[in-house]
């Protein structure tokens, strides 16, 4: 079992905090927390934030902060994280980063590590818009280092995959800038708090073998 469980994923798209996180879930039992993937269900939901959100999303950009503090904190308080969480996606600004600190102090918790996966833009960008993936059962594939069985089918669904509409090459080129921007001065943020830990990029078996080391 690892001894560091309130975790934070921070890394550009496509760095493979998502993989990372179920590579993780196998063995342990953490809340995985994306604020995309609870984003992405508002506008399923057909909900006003939904609405709200897919117009930034699109585009690329940011929901505001306050909206994914929000979202993050009342999931938090949810007596299932009291096991360990793994926050994927989130905080994604200084400001947001903030607020996290007020809502865990607010419950008694705090962040043991933030594992930032370092990976170069030619890689994210080549991921990103190859990345396909299942409505189904969510699983991610890529149509170059990760391909299905069959042609854009899911393995374990047998339905049909897709490609998120954020992931065409222009808006992933407008989200890693986003994340330059907005997203990177986190790095400092959490090295000068102590908790920062690196993970280069590496093949999946193996970051998965790395994140546990480091998580100990
Ligand atoms: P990825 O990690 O591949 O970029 P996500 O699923 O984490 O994808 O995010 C998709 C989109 O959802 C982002 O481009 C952004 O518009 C929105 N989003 C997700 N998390 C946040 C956040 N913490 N703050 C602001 N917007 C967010
Ligand atoms: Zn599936």
């Amino acid at each position: 079992m690892i001894s560091k469980r309130n975790l934070i994923f921070l890394g550009a798209p496509g760095a493979g905090k998502g993989t990372g996180a179920s590579g993780i879930l196998e063995h342990e039992n953490l809340v995985h927390i994306s604020t995309g993937d609870i984003l992405r269900a508002e506008i399923k939901n057909g909900t006003e934030l939904g609405k709200n959100a897919a117009v930034l999303m699109e585009k690329g950009e940011l929901v505001p902060d306050e909206i994914v503090a929000g979202m993050v904190k009342a999931r938090l308080k949810q007596h299932d994280c009291d096991n360990g969480f793994i926050l994927d996606g989130f905080p994604r600004t200084i400001k947001q980063a903030e607020l996290l600190e007020d809502a865990l102090e607010g419950i008694g918790k705090k962040i043991d590590t933030v594992v930032y996966f370092d990976v170069s833009d030619d890689i994210l960008l080549k991921r990103l818009t190859a990345r396909i993936s299942c409505k189904q059962c969510g699983k991610i594939y890529n149509k170059v280092f990760v391909p299905p069985k069959k042609e854009n089918t899911c393995d374990d669904c047998a339905v049909d995959l897709f490609q998120r509409p954020d992931d065409s090459l222009e808006t992933a080129k407008e989200r890693l800038k986003v994340f330059y921007a907005s997203t990177q001065p986190l790095i400092d943020y959490y090295k000068e708090k102590n908790l920062l830990t690196s993970i280069d990029q590496v093949e999946k078996e193996k970051m998965i073998a790395v994140l546990f080391e480091k998580l100990g």
